[in-house]
């Protein structure tokens, strides 16, 4: 069966040309960066180019203004728990509903813990933050905003430049994960008031385990892990060297084949939401109809629940991902179809310069079907199903931690 994934705000399959990039430093060029000796200076100088590639892909100032991590969990950790730390006469953070869990975790954590006080801005029905309500939550208590700069499951853009901007006006810290939007968007950092951006290089084509922060020059720091002096003492701890190695060439890469790949993705996407629309009735794309990631389509189908649409995708081979946190045999929406007021599941498919036009036509042609089979089959709340529904797979709950990456 051939193998299409849709899935691709989940992560996404390394480019060939990152991998070559990485071998040598698992063989020949295995020294540490930081030692003395020639061993290390050229892996030093490995490390120094990736983080150029970033700086070109992110439009920083600086190569030095970007930090290697493990990835955008611990990226949106560090700049949350850093700006606290730096601002300790400041004891709110403002962030989104519908942020992801590395920053939504955190702030119940801290809110509990701490006693630090967390706005969650709410959206409206196509995932848009509502502009008064953030205003509103704006005062000189707050030591940083967090605010998502595209979603990974609607793709809605948040207009972060000018989000920053009024962050500025009461001297607040402002942190965006753009995880799902870096190597998608252009981006200029220099030309905006953004203080800190986290990334992922597993959304880029790059390996998984290693993401960057982004802290623009002149923004205090603490870093989170303490040790060593890596990292111009941003991130301590010998560096992950062949990851950094692939996310800067993956970063080389989105840089130079983004008009392409976006035109043609969001040619992709569009014609498999048109597709759908048309030939199936009762659905409609949420997420915001304009600004919105190229590569992203999430679509919710009326009256079918849960994780049965990708369920069935999955058995011919399709992989896609549903807005449902499916746990305890209950099948709740995810956190931000919620926020969005969603009264229906919804699917997401997510596409990358690896998907074809034969992908959305083999969707297409199976989808009709499956939509008419679930439509049809006896519709009953979450406790009325049987153990054989539920273990025919239409609540996956067993692999779903009730969250969406
Ligand atoms: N933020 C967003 C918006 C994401 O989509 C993800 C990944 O699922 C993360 C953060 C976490 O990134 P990582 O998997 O690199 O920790």
């Amino acid at each position: 069966m051939r193998l299409i994934n849709l899935d691709n705000n989940a992560t996404t399959r390394v480019d060939p040309e990152v991998v070559q990039a990485m071998l040598p430093f698992f063989t020949d060029q295995f020294g540490n960066p930081s030692s003395m000796h020639s061993f290390g200076a050229a892996v030093a100088a490995a490390v120094r180019k990736a983080r150029l590639q970033l700086q070109a892909l992110i439009g920083a100032e600086l190569d030095q203004e970007i930090t290697f991590t493990s990835g955008g969990t611990e990226s949106d950790n560090a700049a949350i728990l850093s700006a606290l730390e730096v601002m300790s006469n400041r004891t709110e953070i403002v962030t989104s509903a519908v942020e992801h869990p590395a920053v939504l975790t955190l702030c119940a954590h801290l809110e509990k813990t701490r006693g630090v006080k967390v706005h969650r801005i709410p959206v409206d029905r196509h995932g848009r933050l509502d502009l008064d309500a953030y205003r509103a939550a704006l005062t000189p208590h707050v030591a940083i905003v967090s605010i998502m700069w595209a979603n990974n499951e609607t793709g809605t853009i948040f207009p972060v430049a000018k989000l920053a901007g009024l962050a500025k006006e009461v001297g607040a810290l402002f942190h965006t994960d753009a995880v799902q939007a870096v190597g998608k968007l252009p981006m200029d950092l220099k030309s905006t008031a953004i203080d800190m951006l986290s990334l992922s290089g597993h959304k880029l084509h790059g390996p998984k385990g290693i993401g960057a922060l982004y802290v623009r020059r002149g923004v205090r720091f603490r870093s989170l892990i303490k040790g060593g002096h890596q990292e111009h003492d941003r991130r301590a701890g010998t560096e992950n060297t062949p990851g950094i190695v692939g996310l800067g060439m993956a970063a080389e890469l989105a840089l130079k084949f983004m008009d392409d790949d976006n035109t043609r993705v969001k040619w992709l996407r569009d014609r498999l939401e048109n597709g759908i629309l048309q030939r199936i009735p009762n659905t409609f794309v949420t997420g915001d109809p304009l600004e919105r990631l190229p590569n992203t389509a999430n679509i919710a189908f009326e009256n079918i629940e849960g994780d049965a649409i990708p369920f069935l995708l999955s058995r011919v081979g399709i992989a896609c991902s549903s807005g449902s946190a499916c746990t305890s045999g209950s099948l709740e929406p995810s956190h931000v179809l919620r926020a969005m007021n969603a009264a229906h599941a919804a699917v997401r498919f997510s596409f990358s310069r690896y998907n074809s036009e034969a992908d959305v036509d083999r969707v297409l042609e199976v989808l009709p079907a499956i939509v008419e089979r679930l439509r049809g089959f006896p519709s009953s709340g979450p406790g009325e199903r049987s153990a054989e529904d539920l273990q025919s797979g239409l609540c996956l709950s067993s692999r779903r931690t009730g969250s969406r990456s």
